[in-house]
């Protein structure tokens, strides 16, 4: 199995995640490896390959994306405080499955979005 496939997989049932919430454009699971006490992942049903693929026909999907990601933090009792949503895209973004993904995190400080390299 690719890494492509994985999260497609996902999505079809076909493998397991503790998946939190579902409709027609996406669809939202725990991080197996959180980064944080609140680390979860929201795809689109159907893949995108990475943020650089996205076209004009794909708004709607990342626009729910967006509305979804707001609703879990409120859902997941990190609103208030406050958290983190990013995407990463390709190499230098350091992106490991190849299917557009958004996390949210939260549930702690986060610290800095990036490390100084020097
Ligand atoms: P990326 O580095 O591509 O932005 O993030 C990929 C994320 O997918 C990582 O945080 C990783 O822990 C998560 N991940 C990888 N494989 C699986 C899996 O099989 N199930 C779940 N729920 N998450 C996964």
């Amino acid at each position: 199995m690719t890494q492509a496939t994985l999260f497609a997989r996902i999505v079809s049932g076909e493998l397991p995640a503790d998946i939190v919430y579902r409709d027609d454009l996406v669809t939202a699971f725990r991080d197996i490896r959180p980064l944080a006490p609140i680390h979860i992942l929201i795809v689109p049903n159907r893949a995108i390959p990475t943020l650089a693929d996205v076209s004009v026909g794909d708004e709607a999907t990342l626009g729910r994306m967006l509305r979804v990601a707001s609703a879990l933090a409120r859902q997941e009792g990190v609103a208030e405080d406050g958290y983190r949503v990013m995407i990463n895209c390709r190499d230098h973004g350091g992106q490991e499955v190849y299917h557009l993904h958004l996390h949210l995190v939260g549930g702690r400080p986060l610290g800095p979005m990036l490390a100084r390299s020097r």
